[in-house]
């Protein structure tokens, strides 16, 4: 039986905790969700991390300093920042060059959203759904050329480097005090998450689905970014059960 003193909640945050928006930049980050999160880690005494495919430059920009006191895993794992302290590869120039190349071959005018990271390159297409195929393809071709993992998600491919996934951030994150010993419930929507529930559930934790897209691989689903805000909640004001399925 989970009981609340050993709970570690780690969050997935596009389509988890905002709603996808119709491009990357579109997201925001309201002052009661950064009050939310920060009410949730206290509550269990820092056990709480983000879990994103976002780099950590991105996060911080969107989050602001609420971001600074929580663990964070970005890049799909291949950032970690613990108690201030960010531990990452070299950053990868490929990405830019490669984002030079997307650009003129697809085009803003064409409706794909370029999204540039430190570690890896998105193509958005959820603007275009009928360049969906030809964006895809071209990915395979670069994937295949320069060693990169690609990874299909909701109306966008996913360049980026080899090495990392939402599994092994999970595992990284809980070998870490105060995770470490914990039980851990991770929530996502996407099929990037899918790893990091195996490896929550590997490690005796839950793994919640939101929304319907990966529903089938996990313990739980909540509706939308709106339903976990309110397990989030129950949380915060003492439901045991919050995340104990
Ligand atoms: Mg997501």
């Amino acid at each position: 039986m989970t009981t609340f003193s050993s709970l570690a909640l780690l969050l997935d945050f596009d389509g988890t905790l905002v709603p996808t928006a119709r491009t990357p930049d579109a997201v925001a980050v309201s002052d009661d969700l950064r009050a939310l999160i920060a009410a949730a880690a206290e509550r269990l005494e820092g056990r709480l991390a983000i879990v994103s495919g976002r780099s950590l430059e991105q996060l911080d920009a969107l989050w602001g300093r609420a971001l600074w006191p929580l663990t964070v895993a970005a890049s799909h794992g291949l950032e970690l920042r613990h108690d201030g302290r960010r531990r990452a590869p070299p950053e990868a120039g490929i990405f830019a060059r490669l984002a030079r190349e997307a650009e003129s071959r697809f085009g803003a005018r064409n409706g794909v959203v370029i999204e540039v990271k430190s570690f890896g390159l998105g193509l958005h297409y959820r603007l275009a759904p009928r360049l969906g195929d030809s964006v895809g393809r071209w990915a395979r071709d670069l994937a295949d050329e320069h060693g990169l993992v690609i990874q299909e998600g909701d109306m966008v491919f996913e360049l980026r480097l080899p090495g990392a996934d939402k599994g092994d951030a999970v595992r990284a994150i809980m070998e870490l005090a105060p995770f470490a010993g914990s039980t851990p419930a991770y929530v996502g929507d996407d099929f990037t998450d899918i790893a990091a529930i195996t490896a929550a559930r590997a490690l005796g934790g839950r793994g919640f689905a939101v929304g319907g897209r990966i529903a089938s691989h996990a313990d739980a689903a909540l509706a939308d970014p709106a339903a976990v805000h309110g397990r989030i909640r129950a949380l915060v004001d003492g439901g045991t059960q919050a995340f104990i399925t």
